[in-house]
């Protein structure tokens, strides 16, 4: 009875209650997410991804076989100019291919240990005691002077490990999102932090200079390997590249590997008794230099009478190397192929070009879209044509998590759009816009260059508790409700910018 009631009301209401707003064709929208939700592709893409071509540390052969695989997908779901594109100079390519790290004496136990990315190994099995230092300062380099030969060395105390309080997996709530929507600009300009980037990027640098004078002091003491405690707890070790480099000039001379907690704090509390601890270690990792250069992977859907203008949907490919990259960053692009892959399936009539990139680099500083996105859309202050056809570039990169909104990035005259947009999918949880911004992934290497790109809102799952850059980020992480949700929600967005009338509106400078 409500029902009937209420629809009568809408019909008498309809020519006068709705205000002028973006209209769009809700049908294709349903097909998408019919084709999204029900046929959804994106788990075993993922599961290539991250089993087989993982992890991908960018260029890594893997990583280079991924973009292999990736490029054959793309002409077989009948994508136009799937190719791997080089995108400049980034570095050596590194795999570690065997870790066996081992307690013998006086007691022994397994050690749960990863390599950091851009060491060397230890050229074949090495047993050697372990030795405890604390280097805090350049003095104290002194006091370890001659003793370290050939010695295997923990770098600090363990830390104290609390219970967690806070749920491993947690999804957005009601509260956290009416918070984020009801942001302003200005609100968000006032809400920086007092130590001014000045002093933060001072305070690193100093960091930085005393962690290189303390690997190059390590070397040259002729330590046979550095042991660092890693971050997280419960089986989850954080791992990237200390002490490790990319670069030939500087290549670094020690072994590095990322310990967890639990195997760091038995050892050093074996030691504090005064008990000697002997170990076992067998690393070995591969640089390839055949190529300092790497690539992106590009694809097109040709648009119709618009071809000419494009849009812009993408994720970072490579990873870190402990787990397979499956939240960081298999997840986006699993989503973003899969979304190309609907909309291909689908056959919808699109008028602008669909153009789907994949980059690489990100992991080391927004490397491969930062150089792409200069070369084809100009530096920052002087576009080029390009850049006057591109419509909006969408990017996935917060994990697993469902999208439940969009960041805004200060551009305010997009909300409208985006409002009616998300519509199809608020039963989904879909509906959250935030004049915020977000960094560090590739959108921020396209609003550099004033075109309007945006990262997803998405329910943190485990991302920052658990998977982001550790040995547990893998498949069994990744949420399948989410994945498809996400590749029905980017490609409904890709295709609705496809065939808006114009472009969409141009981010306006924040007021202050
Ligand atoms: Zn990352």
């Amino acid at each position: 009875m409500r029902k009937i009631q209420f629809v009568l009301a809408f019909l008498l209401f309809l020519p006068v209650a709705l205000p002028a707003q973006e209209s769009f064709d809700a049908a294709a929208v349903q097909k998408i997410r019919q084709e999204g939700l029900e046929r959804s592709q994106v788990m075993e893409i993922a599961s290539w991804l991250t089993d087989v071509y993982g992890p991908r540390l960018t260029n890594s052969p893997i990583t280079e076989m991924a973009g292999e695989w990736t490029v054959e997908q793309l002409k077989k779901w009948g994508l136009s100019n799937a190719r791997m594109e080089p995108w400049g100079t980034f570095g050596r390519g590194w795999t570690n291919e065997r870790t066996v790290v081992q307690v013998t004496a006086p007691v022994a136990f397994p050690v749960l240990a990863y390599p950091s990315a851009w060491t060397p190994g230890t050229q074949g099995l090495i047993k050697g005691s372990v030795k405890m230092v604390s280097i805090e300062s350049l003095e104290d380099f002194e006091k370890y002077q001659g003793t370290l030969r050939n010695a295997i060395v923990m770098l600090g105390p363990p830390r104290q490990v609390l219970p967690s309080e806070a749920p491993l997996s947690r999804r957005l709530t009601d509260a956290e999102l009416e918070e984020m929507a009801a942001r302003s600009g200005a609100a968000e300009q006032r809400g920086r932090p007092n130590v001014s980037r000045e002093e933060i990027r001072r305070r690193f640098a100093v960091q930085r200079a005393l962690a290189a004078e303390r690997t190059k002091f390590l070397a040259e003491e002729g330590v046979s390997v550095v042991l660092l405690e890693g971050r997280g707890d419960g089986g989850t070790v954080f791992v990237s590249s200390s002490g490790g480099s990319r670069s030939l000039d500087d290549p670094a001379r020690t072994p590095v590997l990322v310990v967890a907690v639990e195997s760091y704090g038995r050892i050093a509390r074996i030691l504090e008794k005064g008990l000697p601890v002997t170990m076992e270690v067998d690393v070995q990792n591969t640089f390839h230099d055949q190529s300092m250069e790497t690539f992106n992977v590009f694809a097109e859907i040709p648009g119709t009478d618009k071809a000419d203008e494009v849009v812009m949907l993408g994720a970072h490919f490579d990873s870190w190397h402990s787990g397979t990259g499956a939240t960081d960053n298999a997840a986006g692009s699993a989503v973003m192929l899969e979304a190309v892959r609907l909309l291909k399936a689908l056959g919808l009539p699109m008028r602008r070009t669909v153009r789907i990139g994949l980059w690489t680099g990100e992991e080391q500083g927004l490397l491969g879209s930062e150089a792409w996105v200069r070369k084809v859309f100009g530096e920052p202050g002087s576009p080029t044509p390009a850049q006057k056809k591109i419509s909006g570039y969408f990017n996935v990169d917060n994990g697993t998590g469902a999208i439940r909104g969009v960041y805004l990035q200060g551009n305010s005259a997009v909300g409208p759009i985006f409002e009616e947009w998300m519509k199809p999918f608020a039963d989904k949880g879909v509906g959250t816009l935030t004049i915020s911004n977000t960094g560090g992934t590739d959108h921020l290497s396209f609003n550099a260059v004033g075109i309007p790109g945006f990262q997803f809102i998405q329910d943190p799952i485990e991302y920052s508790t658990r998977t982001h850059h550790s040995n547990m980020d893998t498949w069994e992480r990744l949420q399948a409700d989410d994945m498809k949700l996400n590749a029905a929600v980017v490609a409904a967005f890709v295709y609705l910018t496809a065939n808006r009338p114009e472009l969409l509106p141009r981010p306006q400078p924040l007021t202050p």
